[in-house]
Parts: C-alpha cells; structure tokens; sequence
C-alpha cells in the first residue's frame, strides 16, 4: 500500500521542510536493519542520532512498553505511579547522583538544567536574580527552543528567531584560558558536551574537561554535562564525562534513555542543586509517565546486563581501526570514541551519504564535512565488516 514516493510526496506536500531527509523510507525496522516499503534493507548507521542504541525494537524493551500500556499510561504529576520511584532509583545509581528531574525531550532537560542553574546561583550562591551568566562552548547543539538556539553559535539555528534569551557568554570549545577570562562573580554554570555531536564529533584536548572543573569548584561555578548523545555507553564509558576523568555537578540526559522507543529525558544532580525546585516552579504534563519509565528501566537494565559500556568500546575500536584502513585522500581525520566515530573529509558528504544509501549503509553528515558512524551498539563483528566492505567501495573509488 505505502511506497517510498508516494509516503515522499505527501510528507513534502504537506509537511514545514525543516529537515531534508535522505529519501529513505523506513517501514519496518529490527536491530541494526530497517526496510523499506520496496523490501530494500539498510544497515542503520546514525541510530536515530543516538537514540537507538538498543538496536530497534529491543524485545525487552518493547516488551516492557506492551506490558504498560496494559495496565496505566499517563497520569501526569498530579498523581503518583508505580514506576517513577523506580525510574530514579536506577538513574540515580548510573549516575551517582541522588536527585532526579525528568522530562521528555532532550531540550526540555537542557532547559531545566538552565533554570537550575539560575535558581541555584540565586538561592545558593547569592546571584542577585536577573544577572545569572551561563557560559557556553562556541559549536555547541544543546537542542531547539529559543533560549537554547539563544547560546548557539549556528546562524543557521538562530536567524530570524529573535529576540534572544540574554545572559550567555561564549567561549571556543576546549579553551580554559578562555573559561577563566569568562567566569565572574555571576557565573551559575560551565555548560558543554564532553564530546561535540552535532558539531561534528568533535573531542577537546583530553585534560579540557577536567581543568574546566577545577575552574568551576575554585568559583563555586556548576559544572553541566549535556550527555544527551554521548551517555549511556556511546562512546565505550556509561558517561563520555568519565572518559575525561570527570564527574560533572549536572548531567543532561535523554535520547538512548528512551530505548528507541519513546522519549524520555532527565536531569540528574545532587540535591543541594536540585532541590531549588519546589512545587510550582517547574515541570512537565508529561514527564515522568509511567510508559516512558516502564521503557526507560528495561533500557537501562539491558544496557547494565549486557554490558553496553564493553560493547561500545569493543566495537568501536574496531569499526575506528577499519575506518583508517580506508584510503582516500580527501579524509581529513577519523576519530570519536567508542561507537560514537566521525570520518571527516576536506569536501561536503552529502553525495557520498547517497552513494552509501544506495549500497545499504545508512549514514549522514553532520557539519557537513564530516560522516558520522554511529550505529547501535548491538552491532556485531559481522555486520561492521558487511559495513566496511560497501563503506571501503563507496570511499576508495
Ligand atoms: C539531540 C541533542 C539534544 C536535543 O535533544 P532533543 O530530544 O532533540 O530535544 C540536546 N543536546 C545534545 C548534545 C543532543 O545531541
């Protein structure tokens, strides 16, 4: 019934073109594979951005979302349910923090870590309200909204969006002599991802994470790591943050805590952070229900008894080391950590992303210049050599 021009035509027809998709369309999906309407199969290499690091439709954990929507799926926060309780429990022993504040979207957690951190600075550090200054990393995506695009530094993302949130300051990523030059008596917070994503994975100098948190603890600044596409296992450690030898005051989280399967995002911190909330002051319809928390404990169950955090680290290494054995001379670099790898050339990859799609190798480009291969981390030996085979052929010719 569906064909891929068809589904095509109408979403173009009738959709707002803020995204221009490869002309891919997915109609069933399983694992590492998704098929289209025409049974042709592809191997997903971009994972929804991270978000199916699980691997489509896990069992466990559609499973666990079937078993749900039988028994309550929403009953917003004015009620409790069963699994919330749960749902933090188990977040908090992944992150060693012991307060959590969930919500859906990366975006929103991105948001209510802002608000956190101007609360904090207020009620604990002394801020006078209104003259909070978050301190941002040039290159970044932290998401969406306006406040968000507000302390990006993509024209793309902000043009005709104004006016802008005011109170960030900017500096190039992996800078600290610049961190040092931002941070005043109002700074409430340093707010980066431990590796750029959507920057084009992009890993500052190794010691930059951890002299940022120094800086941060000698100015009672907070220190917030947007792990939205490098937590949970991605790039070989359970939080990119620990690959830098960093526990970050502030963890944002969402994507792969969703199994792929719903959205589900969170903010995890102490309590001497988190506890600036009181009722009122923030929240969400539906954060926190009880089908995004019955789906986001079966993703992390799986990702502690199966070791994602190995997986990840195993895989990677060796897709990395099978990607560098590719020649072309226009590649630039390949890098990343774990199964979070960027290839970058010195020309657009857009017409080489094509050119994989049509061998059955589903990646895209991010920043342009650079490819990037992140697949699910249930990715076997066998499927990253059945990968490297048609990415090498693409590459080298
Ligand atoms: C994707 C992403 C976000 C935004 O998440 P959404 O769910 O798309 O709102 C925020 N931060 C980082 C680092 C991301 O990669």
């Amino acid at each position: 019934m569906f064909t891929t021009k068809g589904v095509i035509e109408k979403a173009e027809k009738f959709g707002a073109h803020n995204y221009h998709p490869t002309e891919v369309v997915f109609s069933k999906a399983q694992g590492v594979w998704v098929e289209d309407p025409e049974g042709n199969k592809y191997m997903d290499m971009l994972s929804a951005y991270s978000a199916i690091s699980h691997g489509h439709r896990h069992p466990k954990i559609v499973q666990a979302a079937k078993d749900q929507l039988d028994k309550v799926t929403l009953t917003s926060r004015a009620f409790h349910n069963e699994l919330l309780g749960e749902f933090y429990e188990k977040l908090a022993a992944l992150t060693g923090k012991n307060m959590i504040l969930p919500m859906n979207t990366g975006a929103e957690a991105v948001e209510t870590a802002l608000k956190a951190a101007r609360r904090w600075a207020v009620d604990v550090k002394g801020v006078e309200d209104g003259k909070q200054e978050i301190v941002v990393c040039r290159g970044n995506f932290h998401g969406r909204t306006i406040s968000i695009i507000s302390m990006s530094s993509e024209p793309a993302y902000r043009r005709g969006y104004g006016p802008l949130t005011p109170g960030f300051k900017m500096i190039d990523y992996g800078n600290i002599d610049q961190l040092k030059e931002s941070i005043t008596e109002n700074t409430a917070a340093f707010l980066m991802e431990p590796i750029q994503g959507e920057g084009g994975i992009i890993v500052p100098p190794m010691n930059f994470m951890k002299e940022a948190k120094q800086l941060c603890e000698e100015h009672n600044v907070l220190l917030i790591a947007d792990e939205v596409q490098t937590g949970f296992a991605r790039t070989g450690k359970m939080f990119a943050s620990e690959l830098f030898g960093v526990e970050p005051d502030v963890y944002i989280l969402g994507k792969a805590l969703g199994g792929g399967v719903f959205p589900v995002s969170a903010v995890a911190a102490n309590s001497d952070i988190l506890n600036v909330f009181n009722p009122g002051s923030h929240g969400s319809t539906f954060g926190g229900n009880p089908l995004g928390c019955a789906v986001a404990i079966a993703a992390m169950d799986i990702m502690v008894e199966d070791k994602y955090t190995e997986m990840a680290k195993e895989k990677g290494d060796y897709f990395m080391n099978r990607l560098r054995e590719i020649k072309n001379p226009n590649i630039v670099e390949v890098r990343g950590f774990g199964l979070l790898i960027g290839m970058e050339f010195n020309h657009n990859v857009e017409a080489l992303c094509d050119e994989l799609k049509d061998v059955g190798v589903l990646a895209h480009d991010t920043h342009e210049t650079v490819i990037r291969f992140a697949p699910p981390i249930i990715i076997t030996k066998e499927e990253i050599d059945w990968a490297i085979e048609r990415i090498k052929k693409v590459i080298e010719k």
